[in-house]
């Protein structure tokens, strides 16, 4: 699939042109709102939701504390269960890996289920690149792998387009009509991979959670390909961002007891994989070899910083159902993997130099609603706040410094910001009789759809 464009056009631009996406809008609408609304009435089916969410919250803070040994831990546990575990710094070395396991293997098809990380990396680009016939298996990720585009929402890849632009994309791989049905459509689909999952010398999947005590990793799904690609293909490659870890079973039942409710409004996922070491001597199925690649990626530099929070994320969605700005323009106007408010927040802080991440961090309106919905209770439009103000410093000019000091100074004291209020009053009315600002920079930005008060 290939990568986000490294396009100059700001965010601005990109929303300007999703608005006038009639089409894409509807498609957003439509199913960020059932999303929200099986959420609030999964989440409504506990009786002790609001504890499970504070317990969510401490489990993650927790992992993340103790994140080197717990590491440690399950590396060598599954270790010990013959699984192989491979330590990436950043996205070329975890492409090198994959690439030299499948190369090793002389794999020529790769079943692929849905992996953010995969996405993080690029590592269909690489892959295909090598020569090998990388398949989409989750029933999104292939739409969008037929259209040409990354995902535009962490669960929902393919949210975006509605079910005649899937016929057309179908029709198209098919060579003949595939009808706009979604029945027909999901049908159609299911023959065409099977095929794939049969010739795969190599799967690949993403990790939802690594468990330390055991050595597993588990891996929620609805759609069972992700069971396919870990089981059928004699070689199961797993791609997790190091934050993925729990002690426990204990632990784990927490966040898989959010996780689904969160993100589709199911108690559980269809399928829940614990996987745990490859296939064992006399077991029927599995893979002969079990490879997790773990991705650092930016992500301990963060650790233990005031954004460590955004590593406690365990990708639900929720939180770019419920944002009035990923509703309003969807997902590829951010230009990154990670959309919505998690990814305004979590895009910077992997892509420090990168300057078109950092404008990220505006596009939002702070009113709270991820914040309210995150079911491991990450401050989100905190976190946003806090980048702006890191950014704003590290841009300023001096003599922008110098206008912020000198209006701090001035609503600091009674009498000063009592003097500007009275000229307010004054010259307020006669902007307003004027009905004219100058069209220019950010004041034109800013007057363009507000009335003066
Ligand atoms: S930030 Fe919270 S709401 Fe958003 S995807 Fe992550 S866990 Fe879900």
């Amino acid at each position: 699939m290939s990568a986000p464009t490294a396009t100059p056009v700001s965010f601005g631009r990109r929303a300007g042109r999703a608005l006038g996406d009639d089409r894409m809008r509807a498609a957003i609408a439509r199913g960020t709102g059932l999303m929200v609304q099986r959420r609030h009435e999964a989440i409504a089916e506990l009786r002790n939701a609001d504890e499970l969410r504070d317990a969510a919250s401490v489990i993650r803070a927790a992992a993340l504390q103790r994140l080197p040994e717990l590491l440690e831990r399950w590396s060598d546990n599954l270790g010990a269960l013959g699984g192989h575990v491979h330590w990436a710094s950043d996205a070329d070395e975890a492409n090198a890996i994959v690439a030299g396991i499948v190369a090793r293997r002389g794999a020529k098809v790769i079943a692929k289920g849905k992996s953010m990380v995969s996405e993080e990396i690029h590592l269909n680009d690489v892959l295909e690149r090598a020569g090998a016939d990388v398949v989409e298996t989750d029933l999104g990720e292939f739409i969008q792998q037929l259209a040409g585009e990354p995902p535009s929402h962490i669960v929902a890849p393919a949210m975006h387009k509605d079910r005649f632009e899937v016929a057309d994309l179908l029709s198209a791989d098919r060579g003949a009509p595939v009808s706009p049905e979604i029945t027909a459509e999901a049908a159609y689909a299911r023959r065409r991979l099977r095929q794939a999952f049969l010739d795969a010398g190599v799967g690949i999947t993403g990790v939802n959670f690594a468990v330390a005590a055991t050595g597993s990793i588990c891996l929620v799904e609805n759609e069972g390909n992700g069971r396919m690609c870990s089981s059928l293909p004699p070689t199961h490659i797993a791609l997790m961002g190091l934050e993925r870890i729990v002690a426990d079973f204990d632990e784990l039942d927490v966040m898989l007891n959010l996780l689904a409710r969160s993100a589709t409004g199911q108690a559980l996922t269809t399928y829940t994989n614990i996987i745990t070491g490859p296939r064992r001597p006399g077991e029927v199925d599995g893979p002969e070899e079990l490879h997790v690649v773990v991705l650092d990626g930016g992500r301990s530099a963060v650790v233990g910083t005031r954004f460590s929070p955004a590593l406690h994320c365990i990708r639900c969605g929720a939180c770019l159902n419920v944002c009035p700005v990923y509703r309003q323009v969807g997902g590829h106007t951010y230009d990154s993997v990670y959309s919505g408010p998690i990814g305004a927040v979590l895009t910077p802080l992997l892509k420090p130099t990168d300057p078109a991440a950092r404008e990220l961090a505006e596009a939002s309106s702070l009113c709270g609603a991820c914040t309210e919905i995150c079911p491991v209770r990450i401050p989100l439009h905190d976190l946003l706040l806090q980048l702006r103000h890191r950014d704003a410093r590290a841009d300023a000019s001096r003599l922008r410094r110098a206008g912020f000091w000198l209006w701090s100074q001035a609503w600091s004291r009674r009498w000063s910001f009592g003097a500007m209020v009275l000229g307010a009053r004054v010259v307020l009315p006669l902007l307003r009789r004027l009905r004219w600002l100058p069209d220019i920079g950010w004041l034109g930005a800013w007057r363009q759809g507000r009335e003066l008060p």
